[in-house]
């Protein structure tokens, strides 16, 4: 017997089908089964259920058979534009919207239903490709690192427009202060402001109306995280940003504030008579190229990449991995082995157990850096690779070069020397034979489930967060 709301509206048309080619009125066939025309109505139009006596009843009136009422087809195309209406405006993705639906009468013509359903159909398109974002997100991702890769991972545009900034701030060397970043705010018209309650969509937001940056406060004073988010979100104004159209976009936007955060904490001109002057010295090293600029190891590691191709023509390259082996942060042009997905993305793969980004976490002394020779089917590569620690857990962070190049580094004498023939699973990724048949059965892991590196972007006024939170702080602090 139907049920559902769906299969009474079917049921419902099938009666209406049935009663019209007999030439019957409601109150006509309403009479001949003995109940008012109004509850036949309700019935035709799936609001009430039928019991089965009245629907022999009706089925008899109407010359017909039960069985060809309960049927699944609706009788005829104006009743399947209907039935599919209805359909639509039960949908989630319609009621979320909070609209009226279409109530369908007599007189509205086929062509008006279609043309709603048509808009149905591409709101239900429109959900799909937004639940498959992530892979849009993966292809965006390793498109812009392939192309930064042909430029060496350099922009020389924004290094020349962080130096002018800098310079107008009166900026001259050594690390960047925190006083120097306030000049250069209020030289664009901006006040930095720390914000206990900023969105937790956003890492920094801007009020152009009053001319405010609302910055997260200082969790660990003296870090660089904070001149590095008031510099990118003096950057997205600089760079003349508009709101993102698409991933693509909004992943290169990011890379651009990036960037120019990047080159105002280690300016090109400096950073790069700082590395020439170590490559002189066979003494290259990220942690004194980190300290010289009050950076993290992450930071002075990317920076190296950025500037050391470009002036230096050294290839090299940079990982960082979390303490379950995958790749959250990648770049390299010296042709090192990784690992990639079938939509050629590095990020969330698992790096080769032999390397030292992931061989690293098992060392002892890890207060310094450890240094690593790693034979791979593309040459040898030497690195280096320092470990710590964030609210996400243990990550390390490696840079690294082909074996010619490591006689510029410091660490260039070590003994530790690995062989890795990833991808051949035979290298790191095949279980030993014997522990296959020992544990055969005996064990009963429980995965964790990984939360995607990439969500669908919101969509709304500001892509990528949440539009309610950013208006009710806007609001709350604009009244303050
Ligand atoms: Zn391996």
């Amino acid at each position: 017997m139907a049920s559902t709301g769906l299969e009474l509206t079917t049921l419902g048309h099938r009666i209406r089908h049935h009663r019209v080619a007999r030439g019957l009125t409601l109150d006509e066939l309403g009479a001949k089964v003995g109940i008012a025309g109004s509850q036949l109505s309700l019935i035709e139009n799936g609001k009430r259920e039928p019991k089965l006596s009245l629907l022999q009843a009706i089925a008899e009136a109407c010359g017909t058979e039960v069985s060809d009422l309960i049927s699944g087809e609706p009788p005829n195309r104006r009743a399947a534009l209907e039935i599919e209406l209805d359909r639509a405006q039960r949908s989630p993705v319609f009621r979320q919207l909070g609209i009226a639906p279409v109530r369908v009468t007599k007189g509205m013509s086929d062509e008006t239903i279609e043309s709603v359903l048509g808009l149905h159909h591409e709101l239900q398109r429109r959900e799909r490709e937004a639940i498959a974002t992530p892979e849009e997100a993966r292809r965006a991702n390793t498109e812009l690192r392939l192309r930064m890769r042909a430029q060496n991972n350099y922009r020389g545009d924004i290094e020349k427009l962080a130096e002018k900034q800098l310079k107008a701030a009166g900026h001259t060397s050594g690390a960047l202060t925190h006083r120097t970043v306030s000049i250069m705010a209020e030289k664009l018209g901006f006040e930095l402001i720390y914000a206990n309650d900023l969105p937790h969509s956003t890492r920094s937001l801007t009020d152009l109306e009053n001319g405010r940056i609302y910055l997260p406060p200082a969790s660990i004073p003296g870090g660089h995280g904070l001149r590095s988010m008031a510099l990118q979100a003096m950057a997205h104004r600089l760079l003349g940003h508009t709101p993102p159209t698409d991933y693509a976009d909004f992943l290169q936007q990011r890379l651009e504030i990036n960037y120019f955060a990047a080159s105002c904490l280690i300016p090109e001109t400096a950073g790069v008579a700082f590395l020439q002057q170590a490559k002189k010295d066979r003494n290259l090293a990220v942690e004194d190229f980190r300290d010289a600029f009050g950076v993290t190891h992450e930071a002075a590691a990317m920076r190296m990449t950025n500037l050391m191709t470009e002036h230096l023509g050294m290839r090299l390259h940079m990982l960082r991995v979390d303490s379950s082996g995958a790749i959250t942060r990648v770049y390299e042009n010296d042709d090192l082995p990784l690992p990639m997905d079938v939509t050629g993305s590095v990020e969330g793969q698992p790096v080769c157990r032999k390397f030292q980004a992931r061989a690293a976490f098992g060392q002892q002394n890890r207060t310094t850096e450890q240094h690593q020779y790693t034979d791979t089917p593309a040459g040898t590569f030497w690195c280096a690779t320092q470990t710590g620690s964030s609210s996400d857990g243990e990550f390390s962070v490696t840079i690294g070069v082909p074996f010619d190049d490591a006689r510029w580094w410091r660490g260039r004498e070590t003994s530790a020397r690995a062989q890795s023939t990833c991808p051949d699973e035979a290298c790191c990724r095949r279980p030993d034979p014997e522990a296959i048949s020992r544990w055969s059965g005996r064990a009963w892991p429980s995965a964790r489930v990984h939360t995607h590196m990439f969500s669908p972007l919101p969509r709304g006024a500001f892509p990528g967060v949440d539009d309610t939170e950013v208006y009710d702080f806007l609001e709350r602090h604009a009244a303050g």
